[in-house]
């Protein structure tokens, strides 16, 4: 394991021994995150779903199978990424998470970002492109324009001293139910993959 892995590693074991973290009661199991730390690339979602409760990794279930068809398509796959989510246990019935549960669940993300020091954090979905574009303010995210206004716009953001591009995109669990958003999406992965050449 080298030095990211394992500081992730680290970070994964004490959230699994933390009995206070809001919605651990009710999961299956602790879903942390999946992918190269070493690609400076996040992905980040919004919460587990049934699937990813059951197997303990972010985006294995339709939305996750349908992320992989999405980045193979763009010529990326998981070895190019590190993915998680904000939530890091499922809410019960997929249920909107609670301001409370976002906020305790957030140090963990932080940590991981910090850890990883990514140069681009692709925001999947509306939920998390506001929790971002919102920096983490709960309270803010209301205010902020939907999925449908901010894909494909990058912002550049700072997250504990880090400079980010963020770039949102729209969730994979969106595009299975309306294809017509794939081209949209492979627009959008073109500002991602211009990012990354940039990187380089
Ligand atoms: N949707 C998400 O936002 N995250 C997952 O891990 C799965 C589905």
């Amino acid at each position: 394991m080298n030095d990211k892995e394992i500081k992730l590693k680290e970070v994964e074991n004490e959230t699994k021994k933390d009995e206070g973290l809001p919605l651990r009661a009710f999961a299956t199991n602790l879903v942390f995150g999946k992918g190269s730390p070493e690609s400076e690339i996040m992905f980040v979602g919004e919460a587990p779903g049934k699937n990813e409760d059951l197997q303990g990794l972010p985006f294995v279930g339709a939305a996750g199978k349908n992320l992989d068809k999405l980045l193979a398509r763009v010529k990326l796959s998981l070895k190019d990424i590190y993915i998680t989510n904000i939530l890091k246990y499922r809410p019960p019935e997929n249920r909107d998470p609670a301001r409370v549960e976002i906020e305790l669940h957030t140090p963990i993300l932080l940590k991981q970002i910090e850890i990883i020091r990514p140069k681009i954090v692709c925001s999947l979905g509306n939920y998390a492109t506001k929790f971002f574009l919102a920096l983490g303010e709960t309270g803010k995210m209301k205010e902020i324009p939907g999925i449908t206004q901010v894909h494909g716009i990058s912002k550049d953001i700072e997250i504990k001293g880090i400079k980010i591009k963020l770039i949102p995109l729209f969730h994979p669990a969106a595009i299975i139910y309306n294809r017509s958003l794939i081209e949209l999406w492979e627009k959008d992965m073109e500002i991602v993959k211009k990012g990354i050449q940039e990187m380089n």
